[in-house]
């Protein structure tokens, strides 16, 4: 993907260049960079990877059927690919270069958080005015109308450790703290704390404790899936478990909860919100309606792109899918023409303005 996106990007005009990823598997970003003759500075973005398993095209192919174009990875997100290649394509022919810098990145580490390219994502996002990224929008029948997104939680791993002491379970039991029974008295008494913190949510999802049956265990491990749609929502917990953990049920034991911040929350601003606005306004042109989604609980890189406020940043300017992370993925080949309308239409107006 990288080799052929790379091509594209060449053929289109651009100086092209790689990155590694700065953690996982070591797969490449590709940056593709468009000088113009104008003031505004524009990026467009999305990823090259997906949630299948390599060889999952021999039991779900490529096919069409109608207005659907069925692929694992279709929707998300070679469609968001496919419109920013097509995009651009189309606005080179037209001979359209309003732009000061238009910059178009596809990571390949979306699907397992961004750990990679997200830093990366944020500091190229400060350096423009607008960012459009290019996941799908939902299509019909789960959907009625297509959408630009302004909102996605954020995600974070909770990790609670509790030391105790060990001791002989049989002989001598009460020389012992048992890790494991004030595991069970923190994950009962914090499990309903995010709930008091608006916008955060948490739940403990795995726990460990003890080696041996006859050895009162002195370590007692829980892990937790946490996700935020505010700002300050990690801090604002952290500081809540904190308070909470100091109730201890068996004296001597210490129990810490840390928090591990993975994808940033995505907020559109203000600006954001009126972008999405003219996006209906296009819609409105081709005489269809555009709905402005507020918040998916799937996290998304426009949060990266949006952390430092710099940029006006919006999603889901891919085209309208169904099926992803899930089996039958599609696209509405229905929407590919309203999509090129929407962005290309979006990049020439952000361009007029003064
Ligand atoms: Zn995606």
């Amino acid at each position: 993907m990288a080799d052929f996106t790379e091509a594209r990007l060449k053929a289109l005009g651009a100086k092209t260049e790689r990155r590694k990823v700065v953690r996982g598997a070591g797969a490449d970003i590709v940056i593709g960079t468009f000088e113009g003759s104008g003031h505004k500075k524009l990026m467009l973005m999305g990823h090259m990877d997906t949630v299948y398993e390599r060889g999952i095209l021999g039991s779900q192919p490529y096919k069409v059927d109608g207005e659907r174009i069925y692929g694992p990875g279709i929707a998300d997100d070679k469609g968001g690919i496919a419109v920013v290649l097509h995009a651009l394509k189309i606005l080179k022919e037209a001979g359209w270069k309003d732009y000061a810098k238009l910059t178009v990145l596809f990571n390949p580490d979306e699907e397992v958080g961004s750990i990679g390219s997200g830093e990366l994502i944020s500091d190229i996002a400060d350096q423009h005015d607008f960012v459009l990224s290019c996941e799908p929008t939902v299509a019909a029948p789960a959907a009625k109308n297509d959408a630009l997104l302004l909102g996605a939680s954020g995600t974070a791993t909770g990790k609670m450790e509790v030391k105790g002491r060990a001791s002989h379970a049989g002989a001598a039991p009460q020389l012992g703290r048992n890790a494991l029974t004030e595991l069970a008295h923190q994950l009962l008494q914090t499990r309903d704390v995010a709930k008091s913190i608006p916008g955060t949510q948490m739940n403990w999802t795995m726990a460990q404790a003890g080696k041996v049956r006859n050895q009162i265990p002195e370590s007692a491990t829980a892990g937790a899936d946490i996700r935020v749609t505010v700002k300050d929502g990690l801090q604002r917990l952290q500081a809540a478990l904190n308070e909470k953990v100091k109730d201890k049920l068996i004296p001597d034991t210490e129990t810490t909860i840390t928090i591990e911040a993975g994808r940033p929350p995505f907020v559109a601003t203000d600006r954001g919100r009126l972008l999405a606005l003219e996006g209906k306004e296009i819609y409105a042109e081709i005489g269809r309606t555009l709905d402005i989604a507020e918040m998916t609980g799937g996290a998304t890189d426009a949060g990266y792109a949006n952390r430092g406020g710099k940029a006006v940043v919006v999603e889901s300017f891919g085209l309208a899918g169904y099926g992803y992370h899930a089996r039958d993925e599609y696209i509405d080949a229905g929407s590919i023409v309203p999509r090129l309308y929407l962005m290309t239409r979006m990049l020439t107006e952000l361009c007029k303005r003064k």
